[in-house]
């Protein structure tokens, strides 16, 4: 882990509830892996996982924490930008943690999905929707409820 992987990477109880919810299964793609957090779960329970992250020395740590937690062998690494990688994937289910801008986000009463990185949430769910219904998103507890509920009638049924 580097610096900022011990305050970015998912809480691991965390990201086992994710991959239990990921019910729609057989192929996972981790969107902005980080550390490799939440493939790593995703890969325990069985699943297939392509894990992108934009920062190379990233995917070399995910990696090797994918070796640590011997599930390498379900995991599909790939350094690249995932809006441009993102029409050329197939997959059954996208799990989306983008950055939420740092440790600050906790300083914010009511975060409204603007303050998400790289581009705003509704141009990235639906860059995610092109790709499969199934979408998990993980946002900050202190997030624009409201907003996240108009996000989800736009995947509905
Ligand atoms: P946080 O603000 O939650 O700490 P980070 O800044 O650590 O989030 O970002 C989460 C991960 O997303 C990082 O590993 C970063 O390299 C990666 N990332 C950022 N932009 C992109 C992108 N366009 N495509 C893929 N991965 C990205």
């Amino acid at each position: 882990m580097d610096e900022e992987g011990w305050f970015s990477v998912t809480p691991e109880e965390i990201a086992v509830r994710h991959a239990q919810r990921s019910i729609a299964g057989g192929v996972v793609i981790d969107c902005f892996a980080g550390m490799g957090g939440n493939s790593i779960q995703f890969a325990a329970l069985g699943y297939h996982v392509i894990s992108i992250d934009i920062d190379p020395l990233k995917v070399e740590m995910a990696s090797n924490n994918a070796k640590i937690y011997g599930v390498d062998n379900y995991i599909d690494f790939i350094v690249g930008d995932f809006l441009q990688l993102a029409p050329s994937l197939k997959g059954n289910v996208a799990f989306l943690s983008p950055p939420w801008g740092g440790p600050s986000y906790k300083m914010t009463h009511n975060f409204t999905l603007d303050l998400l990185k790289p581009v705003d949430w509704y141009t990235l769910f639906q860059v995610a929707q092109r790709i499969t219904p199934n979408i998990i998103m993980f946002l900050p507890r202190n997030v624009d409820v409201c907003q996240v509920e108009q996000l989800s009638w736009l995947s509905l049924p």
